[in-house]
């Protein structure tokens, strides 16, 4: 049996629903569970409604839920034609119902929590699935749909819930894998419930993992993860266009690219496959004919091969300068448990004489809070930075990779080069203006012949490149415009 998960982009119009269909129609034989993200854009939405609601907004978050009733509607109709009026009735419009009935509730009730937030926000995950499903069965497929919160069990750590193993794993293999034998599960990603019953969310980007937990319990052959790039390409498309796509890398590696910013997965899904072995498979659903980038235990690669570059905007510099050196454990101990309670993540820590300077996403709050930390501390925020990683097992400090990066970069002000976890990546800090510039120099100098044994490299690319080492190193810098994402 396989997983085949498919993302809200995947699911965005009627259209793009049908192609799904097709594409499970294809896979049919290796009898699949389908999870599915909410259509489009809706998390998004919902949560937009839910924070217009918290300000005392009613009128634009009632606007919010009724734009998203009309466009479930419309391409519900859209699939199921004159089918749709019964299971837009029965189905559909309670959902809008009991979604309007949480905000007024929560108006007159108590306040709005991360609880009543992952309330608000299932209803995503729990409208796709149902109408996924229904219109796999107007398409001829044999689907039932199971509600995750069923199946799915978490802790209470609400809107970012942590999975409990041994439950789920119990229900899936209790009540979905008797139902694989002849039907299609459509289960809802993403959503869960605690033990009491309470809905939770597994956090943003949340369906992979319901995907790998999935494909874990029920120990799949692989797991799918159907969406609308190609596989893990060597940069994010849109920062830069014309990355290649990646034909295998390790699980190690998919989850330093997910953590560093390839938000193609989520990094937390990489960990119930991994301990099983089981492959995850990232695909393109506009594009089938592709083979994706499979992840798996082992790649061949030479160690210290830049595979992916990934970056984060938005980031902020924080040198923190203490008076008395003695006092600097007691700090970076305080900076841990308050990063760690507010859950902010730090990067790019770099120890020196008198303190301690890193990397961390900035916001309107982070001078304030760091003041809570030491008084007496002498505090430099530089705002308006970006974070750079280069991805690939084997990456060190040790090598000439950083030397090769920083000449690409001569003309722009590189900080806290620093080494990421088991020697996966290499990363930096540049000002955020810069970053566009960078991420191209540095594409151009890491790729400029990408091994076609590692990555999908156009028939045309590779006849340049050829041409480019027979003209000599002169010959070879003028064909590294990287190729447009092609289907290689
Ligand atoms: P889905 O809705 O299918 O879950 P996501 O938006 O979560 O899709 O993830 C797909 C997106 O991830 C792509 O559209 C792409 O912009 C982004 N992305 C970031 N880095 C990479 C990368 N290195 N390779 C491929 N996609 C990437
Ligand atoms: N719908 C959720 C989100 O947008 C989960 C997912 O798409 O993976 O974050
Ligand atoms: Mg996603």
């Amino acid at each position: 049996m396989i997983v085949m998960k498919f993302g809200g982009s995947s699911l965005e119009s009627a259209r793009a629903i049908r192609q799904a269909a097709l594409i499970v129609k294809e896979h049919l034989d290796r009898k699949p569970v389908v999870v599915v993200s909410a259509i489009g854009k809706t998390t998004d939405r919902l949560l937009e409604a839910f924070h217009y609601a918290m300000r005392g907004n009613w009128y634009s978050a009632r606007q919010h839920v009724e734009a998203l009733r009309r466009m479930h509607c419309n391409e519900t109709r859209g699939l199921l034609g004159p089918r749709s009026e019964p299971f837009l009735r029965d189905s559909i419009a309670p959902l809008f119902r009991e979604l309007q009935e949480i905000f007024t509730e929560s108006s007159e009730g108590p306040a709005f929590t991360p609880q009543v937030q992952d309330r608000v926000l299932s209803y995503g995950e729990r409208l796709s699935s149902l109408i996924v499903a229904e219109a796999f069965r107007h398409a001829g497929i044999h689907a039932a749909q199971v509600d995750a919160r069923k199946i799915i069990v978490t802790g209470e750590q609400f809107t970012n819930a942590a999975p409990l193993y041994w439950e789920t794993y119990t229900r899936l293999r209790r009540t979905v894998a008797l139902l694989t034998n002849d039907r299609v599960v459509v289960m809802g990603g993403f959503i869960g419930a605690t033990i009491h019953g309470a809905t939770t969310t597994l956090g943003r980007g949340g369906s992979d993992l319901t995907a790998s937990l999935v494909g874990a319990g029920l120990a799949a052959d692989e797991i799918q993860i159907w969406t609308d790039v190609d596989g893990m390409l060597s940069c994010d498309p849109r920062v830069l266009a014309g990355g290649y796509r990646l034909r295998e890398i390790s699980y190690e590696e998919a989850r330093e690219m997910a953590r560093l910013g390839a938000e193609v997965l989520q990094p937390a899904s990489v960990e119930p496959a991994l301990r099983q072995r089981i492959p995850i498979v990232i695909r393109n659903s506009r594009r089938p004919e592709v083979e994706g980038t499979r992840v798996i235990s082992k790649v061949q690669t030479a160690p210290g091969m830049v595979k992916c570059l990934t970056c984060k905007p938005g980031m902020a510099v924080v040198h923190l300068r203490v008076k008395n050196r003695g006092m600097l454990s007691s700090i970076t101990d305080g900076l841990a448990d308050l990063f760690a309670r507010e859950h902010i993540a730090v990067d790019l820590i770099q120890a020196h004489e008198r303190g301690i300077s890193f990397a961390v996403e900035n916001w309107a709050g982070l001078s304030e809070i760091l003041r809570k930390v030491d008084e007496t501390v002498d505090i430099t925020v530089e705002e308006e930075r970006a974070a750079i990683w280069l991805v690939g097992e084997g990456l060190d400090h040790g090598t000439s990779t950083l030397a090769r990066c920083l000449a690409a970069l001569r003309t722009t002000d590189v900080r806290l080069t620093a080494q990421g976890s088991a020697s996966l990546s290499l990363g930096f800090a540049i000002r955020e203006e810069a970053l566009p510039a960078a991420m191209d120099a540095l594409h151009r100098e890491f790729f400029a012949c990408p091994d076609p044994t590692v990555f999908a490299v156009p028939e045309s690319r590779r006849v340049a490149d050829l041409q480019a080492v027979q003209d000599g190193p002169m010959g070879r810098r003028g064909s590294m415009q990287p190729a447009a994402q092609g289907g290689f």
